[in-house]
């Protein structure tokens, strides 16, 4: 078989981790980012650094690649739309502009009668007061959030005024859950009703940023059951190729509601690499791939921890890890608060 390319928009650790997977398929990389200091650069063949509207810099990419995917949703829809006009790009495009826009994304997944949270769009400053309804509840940015960023948490209609929002930003707010617990599912696509599908994985955020992640999830048989046929709905519905999550929240009384649906793989699966026979990345790269389809096996029970900010210093200085421990440092140069910066996985 001739040697396969793929393509990757997005230098970040999702990238490495694609890149190692494909790797191993014998499948090579070339990542096209604009941040000069990728991460990924250092686990891909080659890399490009260049602006996403650099249309001669993405020329030369598609030139270089047999197929393309992204490792993270903030891709502008026309870049992604142009390129798959000359070269397959997986998931579609319309995929990722749907779900880049939390209300097009909350809106798509009621129509397919799934519970979400109740939430409303605010276009105007003014559009508020009439909303106290949705309060408490959580204003977010449209687009370009992740990791909790572009968020604001509004206890009452008073708050907003101290909270310098900039309203020339489209918003959603979203009424608050009382959560008992959060949980994930991801699910690989290889085409019509063929998919693999991990077990949902339980995840803990810490101001808004996921914390830990664990499996199995402590939770009722009901709720597997329920989060894994909404899974694969949406997967369905949207007919996806490659890895796909959706975040769940359980509330109190136990319904289970969509938060949001991440069209790539996710960092609460960071687990399956060392858990699972094939984990995220590597199912995702055979589904964009063509590749076969492995049934599933899971290996060990496992608890993935994300080290944050100054978190990873103590890694990087002393690696004496057990034999069930497992660290992966994405070599980002700089540690930043709230920056994901490696992580560790356990198997139990
Ligand atoms: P991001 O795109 O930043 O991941 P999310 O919408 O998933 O944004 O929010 C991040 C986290 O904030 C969630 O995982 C959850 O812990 C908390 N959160 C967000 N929205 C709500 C809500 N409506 N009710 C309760 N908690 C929420
Ligand atoms: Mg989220």
């Amino acid at each position: 078989m001739s040697q396969i390319t793929l393509g990757i928009l997005g230098g970040g650790q999702l990238g490495s981790m694609l890149s190692i997977a494909a790797k191993k398929l014998n499948i090579r990389t070339v990542i096209y980012s604009d941040d000069k200091e990728a991460p990924a650069q250092n686990f891909c063949d080659e890399f490009i650094y260049s602006e996403y509207s650099n249309k001669n810099q993405i020329y030369d990419f598609i030139k270089k690649v047999s197929i393309i995917t992204y490792e993270f949703e903030n891709i502008p829809f026309e870049t992604l739309n142009e390129i798959n006009k000359l070269k397959t790009v997986y998931p579609k495009p319309s995929i990722n502009r749907l779900i880049q826009h939390r209300l097009a994304e909350k809106d798509f997944v009621n129509k397919l009668n799934i519970r979400t949270t109740r939430y409303v769009s605010v276009e105007k400053r003014s559009d508020l007061d009439s909303l106290d309804d949705f309060l408490p509840g959580i204003l977010k940015t449209t687009t370009m959030g992740y990791d909790g960023k572009g968020q604001y948490p509004i206890k009452s209609l008073n708050d907003i005024n101290n909270l310098n929002i900039d309203f020339s930003k489209e918003y959603i707010l979203e009424k608050l859950v009382k959560l008992k617990k959060e949980i994930s599912l991801i699910i690989t696509r290889f085409g019509n009703n063929k998919y693999e599908i991990y077990e949902p994985i339980e995840n803990i955020h810490e101001n808004q940023i996921l914390r830990k992640s664990k499996i199995p999830a402590d939770i009722d048989n009901s709720l597997y059951e329920q989060s894994k046929e909404w899974s694969i709905q949406i997967s369905e519905e949207l007919k996806y190729i490659g890895t796909l999550c959706v975040e769940f929240f359980i509330d109190r009384n136990d319904n289970l509601y969509v938060n949001e649906i991440a069209p790539r793989v996710h960092n609460s699966g960071h687990l399956t690499i060392n858990a699972f026979n094939v984990s995220q990345f590597e199912n995702h790269v055979r589904a964009v791939c063509s590749l076969d389809q492995i049934p599933l096996k899971k290996l060990h029970n496992a608890e993935m921890i994300n080290l944050i900010g100054d978190q990873i210093k103590i890694y990087r200085q002393n690696q004496n890890l057990k034999e069930n421990e497992f660290f992966f440092d994405y070599l980002k140069k700089e540690i930043k608060d709230n920056r994901k910066m490696g992580h560790l996985t356990i198997l139990k």
